[in-house]
């Protein structure tokens, strides 16, 4: 007699639900969206064009639309891959070289890397070459895009095959310990990554210049020195090679911290705004939003690395996810497959999370500048990026990272006026 496992239906049933709320959010988004498109809000109305919040309403809802199709199509390829016996498939096609587990692990992780980047490739070309070239975003020419494909693949085999072979080698030879050595490993990792992006990764994508001398140069670096802030330079990068939205950002950490602009940004905003743009970012820098998101990481995957390592030693963990193998390197694929599913309803705790911070990076600036600088910032950003100024709020509560601009906004006008 054929009876299902009940982790399969707990699955199952996660997918549905979670697949449910996302079509539910979207909905919400769309119809929230719809009805106050003909109506810039009060406090925007001097700065924001009934046409200009019009092409922000239809971008927004055309990208939450689009957003649906890879979303019928991910649980397709989830359930393909799992209880359709795709991965199991793939297994035994590489079991029968007779390499040993770990060459058979890493082939078998690379060929479904490739697979699924692969069945990605249609959305990521459409979303460039149609959607955002619809609006006047793409910046990007195939050549590019490919090149960039081509050079993250390269990168990806060069750091992550090295990473994934000390994984499954800890977990092969170091008994029920392994997912504490794996920790170790996988946050030395990334501290290595963050280390080395801003100096070696980041350049392989973006040209970077060093901000010329001159007025926009000395306000940043006042502002620097009032804030005690030491960087490795201050860099423009051509982000206008790929799109016209505007972006600043820091990377790297200790003495290896690097400013970047898009040059978009600089274009899109006078000295006064990038001031206060910067101070933003300092903010989440002083107030250690960078090491506090660091811990949450830390400890996440720590969880899900014990998590993984009691489920492994369950013989039904494969089984009930279509897998007739069990093999370290299958438990670390299914588990990276899956864990999504459950993890998806804890999305409104890391973003609330995160607004939480962008209130307090916010006021930092506020502090530090003028909270009047920061709000034109952001109305100029709002604009010319073409983002909503009235999200749905469950929407916005389930998935931004920024508040909804008239909240923030109101925020800093508070805060000014005390
Ligand atoms: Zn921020």
């Amino acid at each position: 007699m054929y009876t299902i496992h009940p982790f399969t239906l707990l699955f199952l049933f996660m997918l549905a639900l979670s697949t449910l709320i996302r079509l539910y959010l979207s909905q919400r988004q769309i119809v929230h969206i719809r009805r106050n498109r003909n109506q810039v809000p009060d406090e925007f109305a001097g700065n924001i064009s009934l046409k200009e919040h019009q092409k922000a309403a239809d971008y927004t809802t055309a990208r939450v639309r689009f957003g649906r199709l890879p979303l019928f199509y991910e649980v397709v390829l989830l359930l393909f891959w799992t209880l359709g016996g795709g991965l199991d498939i793939l297994d035994k096609i590489v079991m029968h070289y007779q390499l040993n587990t770990i060459l058979t692990g890493i082939t078998v992780i690379l060929i479904y890397t490739f697979l699924s980047s692969l069945l990605d490739l249609p959305f990521s070309l459409y979303n460039t070459f149609v959607l955002e070239e619809k609006f006047g975003f793409n910046r990007t020419s195939l050549k590019t895009f490919f090149t960039d494909m081509v050079k993250g693949a390269l990168l990806g085999l060069a750091l992550g095959v090295p990473l994934l072979f000390v994984i499954l080698w800890l977990m092969a030879k170091m008994g029920n310990s392994w997912w504490l050595y794996t920790w170790l490993v996988i946050s030395a990792f990334s501290l290595f990554m963050m280390w080395i992006y801003p100096t070696w990764i980041a350049p392989l994508f973006n040209k970077f210049n060093p901000l010329e001398e001159g007025e926009t140069l000395q306000r940043i670096n006042n502002l620097l020195q009032r804030c005690g802030f030491n960087s490795n330079g201050i860099y423009v990068i051509d982000g206008s090679k790929r799109s016209s939205h505007g972006n600043a950002y820091f990377s790297g950490f200790g003495k290896n911290k690097r400013i970047v602009f898009f040059d978009t940004l600089l274009n899109m905003l006078n000295d006064d705004e990038l001031e206060a743009v910067l101070a933003h970012e300092l903010g989440h820098f002083k107030k250690k939003h960078i090491i506090k998101g660091m811990m949450i990481t830390f400890a996440t995957t720590l969880a899900g690395l014990a998590l993984l390592a009691w489920l492994m030693k369950t013989g039904w963990f494969y089984t009930a996810l279509g897998v007739t193998q069990p093999s370290t390197y299958m438990a670390l694929l299914l588990f990276t497959l899956i864990i999504p599913v459950f993890t998806f309803a804890f999305q409104p705790l890391f973003s609330l999370f995160s607004r939480k911070n962008e209130f307090e990076a916010d006021a930092f600036a506020a502090q530090q500048t003028d909270a009047g600088h920061l709000i034109h910032a952001l109305v100029d950003m709002y604009r010319e990026n073409a983002s909503t100024l009235t999200p749905d709020p469950l929407y916005s509560a389930f998935y931004d990272s920024h508040p909804p601009a008239p909240v923030r906004i109101a925020h800093l006008l508070k805060g000014n006026g005390n």
